[in-house]
């Protein structure tokens, strides 16, 4: 059987309607049907995925706008930050420039005292930075500019302390041969050593003829007249190695001043130090007579430096010229 009936039942009154279809209409019509449905059902599906997708995308845009928002104040903060150490790097660059230039005057300083001492000049301190016998902020510091990264000014930082160290030995050194230098003064003969003023010199140091014997010799000395008993003194600082009765030089003292200097007392009348004893400029060692070979009351002085007689005048810087004439 190839066909259908279809009865169509309308409004009451009306009569029946029968349709006569052929079998592969109606096959048809449910299979379009079904077909429809399937497709509904395909697309409830998707919607409902498009929609779950929608939403799981919605709340990832809130997390993420959340974490921007986290970023930027993170980024403001870091700004804030790299600010402040910007500041801080400038107030940093400008104590150095600073502590450089008090560095160079004091540098200046020591070599000056080095060329009054004899000293050698030191090159190690410059070697290093031939700038102008210092060293160098200008160029690496100021290509610093982030601060995140101090290693440069550590690096300048250190650079200023070995400097100045270097610096503080040297000048060590220079106060050390002050003292050497204050001392060996100390040590050197200045001073006239007689205590008074009416008193004058009456034999040259060198060639002579001997008042006593009447022939030519040579004088090691000068000879200082004055007051009997006029106190002698030290002319420096030195220590006393010979108290002697001499046929000659009658009563005399010896004082060792340094170790190439020594000075001789002779004719004294009487001696005020013991052998072996320290003495500072201006101790009175004795006391001016007549003792020994003497023509009168005076004081036989000797320098001796290296073993060589020298003129005492030379080692007398209190009194020149007419305070100590030849009489
Ligand atoms: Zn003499």
């Amino acid at each position: 059987m190839s066909r259908a009936k279809v009865v169509w039942f309308s409004e009451s009154g009306k009569p029946l309607k029968v349709f006569s279809l052929r079998k592969w209409v109606i096959t048809l019509f449910f299979g379009v049907s079904l077909l429809l449905l399937i497709l509904s059902l395909v697309l409830v599906f998707l919607n409902r995925i498009y929609l779950h997708r929608m939403e799981a995308a919605e709340s990832e845009n809130v997390e993420l706008n959340r974490r921007i928002a986290e970023q930027k104040e993170q980024i403001r903060s870091l700004k804030q930050s790299v600010a402040s150490q910007n500041k801080s790097l400038a107030e940093f660059k400008s104590k150095l420039r600073e502590s450089e230039k008090e560095l160079q005057e004091i540098r200046e300083m020591e070599i000056k005292l080095r060329r009054f001492l004899d000293l050698e000049h030191k090159q190690s301190l410059s070697e290093k930075h031939s700038h102008q016998g210092g060293f160098q902020t200008d160029g690496d510091m100021d290509s610093v500019e982030i601060p995140m990264d101090n290693a440069t000014s550590k690096v300048q930082n250190s650079e200023v302390v070995s400097y100045s160290l270097r610096l503080k030995q040297s000048l060590r050194e220079v106060i050390n041969s002050l003292e050497e230098k204050r001392e060996r003064l100390h040590r050197t003969p200045s001073i006239l050593p007689v205590k008074g003023e009416d008193v004058w010199l009456s034999c040259d140091f060198g060639r002579r003829t001997n008042p006593m014997t009447g022939r030519k010799e040579f004088h090691s000395g000068v000879d200082v007249a004055g007051g009997y008993k006029t106190p002698i003194i030290s002319p420096a600082k030195g220590r006393v190695t010979r108290i002697a009765k001499n046929r000659i030089l009658g009563k005399t003292v010896r004082i060792r001043h340094r170790k190439d200097m020594r000075t001789t007392y002779g004719h004294l009348h009487s001696i005020a130090v013991k052998a072996g004893e320290h003495v500072e400029r201006g101790q009175v060692v004795g006391y001016m007579g007549n003792t020994g070979r003497s023509t009168g009351t005076h004081v036989h002085y000797e320098v001796v430096k290296n073993g060589k007689a020298m003129d005492p005048m030379n080692y007398i810087l209190d009194r020149k010229g007419e305070t100590l004439s030849l009489r």
